[in-house]
């Protein structure tokens, strides 16, 4: 899954689990995605290596249940590999999906008023997952086995109509966010790297990335694009 346009931190702890203990998940299976709240007695913010740790210490499981935890700030930290079946929906849903867990507990407080960066994560990631596994369907845990999961007052509705706006907005965005003129840097050695690079086709830099584009001249944006925070794609302009 490719997560560059996630415009919050990734965050891979690099779990301890047995993935030997893991059944296999194949793309073509996955029907669902299924979106969990930690569900505590209290609005809690469980990192995912928490999580691992009671699933792993106190539930006996061979790791965290879930593929993905979404913090309080919009954090998202990766949980089982996406190969790997969770256990957070019981059978056959386990088989059939992918998990993500939103920390807090959406009986008590209502996700939008109190956290609107953590819903904004959570819809994005859903687009992401929309883009990487077409049609697969979003639900929550509640559908699929019984649980009042992801709680009472989570806004499933606009959860899924923000979902929609979004998926349809990037299905429409060609890749090309900004065109840079090639040329257009002050130090020589800048504009041949970029030149080979472009060989190869539409590029992403991303945060730490060692090429220094701070003298590259942007010369155009797309209507309607948009640029993440710390990334940003880059294509020959066309005809030149
Ligand atoms: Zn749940």
């Amino acid at each position: 899954m490719n997560l560059s346009s996630f415009p919050y931190k990734v965050i891979d702890y690099k779990l301890k689990m047995n993935l030997n203990d893991m059944a296999d998940l194949k793309p073509k299976d996955i029907k669902y995605c299924v979106w969990h709240h930690e569900g505590a007695s209290k609005d809690t913010d469980s990192s995912a290596k928490q999580i691992n740790d009671y699933h792993r210490n106190v539930k006996g499981w061979a790791g965290i249940g879930y593929h993905g935890v979404i913090r309080h700030n919009g954090n998202l930290e990766l949980g089982r590999p996406l190969t790997k079946c969770g256990v957070h929906v019981g059978q056959p849903g386990n088989s059939q999906s992918i998990g993500y867990c939103i920390t807090g507990n959406f009986s008590l407080v209502k996700l939008q008023e109190v956290r609107p960066i953590q819903f904004d994560a959570a819809v994005r990631l859903a687009v992401i997952v929309s883009l990487t596994y077409p049609g697969i369907k979003h639900v929550p845990h509640r559908d699929l086995h019984p649980s009042e999961c992801p709680g009472k007052l989570f806004p499933w509705k606009e959860f899924i109509r923000e979902h929609d706006i979004l998926l349809n907005k990037e299905k429409n965005k060609k890749s090309i966010l900004y065109c840079v003129q090639v040329g257009a840097f002050a130090i020589r050695d800048n504009a041949l790297r970029l030149r080979d690079k472009f060989k190869a086709g539409p590029i992403t830099f991303s945060t730490g990335e060692k090429m220094d584009l701070t003298d590259a001249f942007i010369i155009e944006k797309k209507p309607g694009s948009f640029i993440m925070p710390g990334s940003f794609i880059i294509e020959k302009k066309p005809g030149s």
